[in-house]
């Protein structure tokens, strides 16, 4: 039974309650589902309001007992990488990068809005510059945070699904994604292959084929994910990311049972 561990409500940029999060993952039959509201930071207007954070945690409380035997509930949040939240009442974190630094007092969105990633590129001189300090960002926080989970370790590509900002086979490239396979392997954290990217332009999951077949070579563990921001996407995709996985040579993919991750078969 698969178990959802990337998924958001509306105490971020979700469109619905932990509840019917909870219940979605009833109905699409899964075994365990973890919350992973984006945890507070001052810079991301999406993220959850710091006075909700104590509200987020106890409600998910309140559900595990209301769901008590129908499935597992985790609580979780994904991190931004710049502004890390104390995992000591959680089950389990994510670790993204959203954010990149470009100067003392600069902060860039690196995955939404096109003009911040142009603004970034211009503060940091390249999109070379921007991707080696996104690779750098991703680096530091897998290593000196070690969260449970590395959040969707390429995003840095969802504006280039298109190709227009670089050409994702240059030797430069293939070398960022190398460093992003090389810091996974080095951190021991569980790589997520999240499924949101299949339901976009780019018709695959985050990290790309390249890079799963690296983190297999180096026996990384991975865990497929949804990052559902509504019910019907609580599992989305994740039969298309199995046969990617055993295509590649996984035999296994994590899941959380009973508070601990343990390879599952695919
Ligand atoms: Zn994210
Ligand atoms: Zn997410």
């Amino acid at each position: 039974m698969p178990c959802s561990l990337h998924t958001h409500s509306l105490f971020c940029d979700g469109a619905c309650s932990l509840e019917e999060m909870a219940r979605a993952g009833v109905e699409a039959g899964l075994s365990s589902l973890g919350f992973s509201g984006h945890a507070p930071a001052p810079y991301d207007h999406a993220a959850m309001r710091p006075q909700d954070a104590g509200r987020y945690l106890a409600e998910i409380a309140r559900l595990k007992e209301r769901f008590a035997g129908q499935i597992e509930l985790y609580a979780g949040v994904e991190n931004d990488a710049l502004h890390p939240f104390d995992r000591a009442q959680l089950d389990y974190c994510i670790g993204s990068v959203h954010y990149i630094r470009g100067g003392a007092d600069a902060i860039y969105c690196i995955e939404g809005p096109p003009d911040a990633f142009t603004a970034a590129v211009r503060a940091l001189g390249s999109v070379q510059g921007v991707v080696r300090c996104y690779c750098e960002t991703v680096r530091r926080h897998l290593s000196d945070f070690r969260p449970d989970i590395a959040g969707h370790l390429d995003i840095i590509a969802r504006l280039n699904a298109d190709g227009s900002l670089f050409d994702a086979r240059s030797g430069w490239y293939r070398q960022a994604e190398e460093a992003l396979a090389e810091a996974a392997a080095q951190s021991g954290c569980i790589v997520e292959v999240n499924t949101s990217g299949l339901r976009t332009a780019r018709r695959e999951p985050y990290p790309s084929e390249r890079i799963l077949s690296l983190l297999r070579q180096a026996d990384v563990p991975v865990v497929i994910t949804a990052d559902a921001h509504r019910p019907c996407d609580v599992a989305a995709g994740f039969d298309e990311a199995a046969a990617l996985l055993r295509r590649l040579g996984f035999r296994s993919a994590m899941a959380l049972r009973r508070g601990r991750f343990v390879p599952e078969t695919l």
